[in-house]
């Protein structure tokens, strides 16, 4: 049984750490970041801990 951490919704079922069945990264925590030099709303923000599933 893969970890649940309910401190971090997550809906992008996309990435291998996403727990299956339910909104929640199954990581113990994650990083984010941005792509943007001066970020202005959410869009410009991204989990960095992401990875493709498998
Ligand atoms: S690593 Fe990031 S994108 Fe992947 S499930 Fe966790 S919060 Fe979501």
């Amino acid at each position: 049984m893969e970890n649940i951490n309910k401190s971090i919704q997550c809906t992008v079922e996309q990435c291998r750490h996403h727990c299956v069945n339910c909104d929640y990264c199954s990581l113990d925590r994650i990083r984010i970041g941005t792509h943007e030099s001066n970020p202005s709303q959410d869009q410009c923000t991204d989990c960095l801990s992401f990875s493709a599933a498998y």
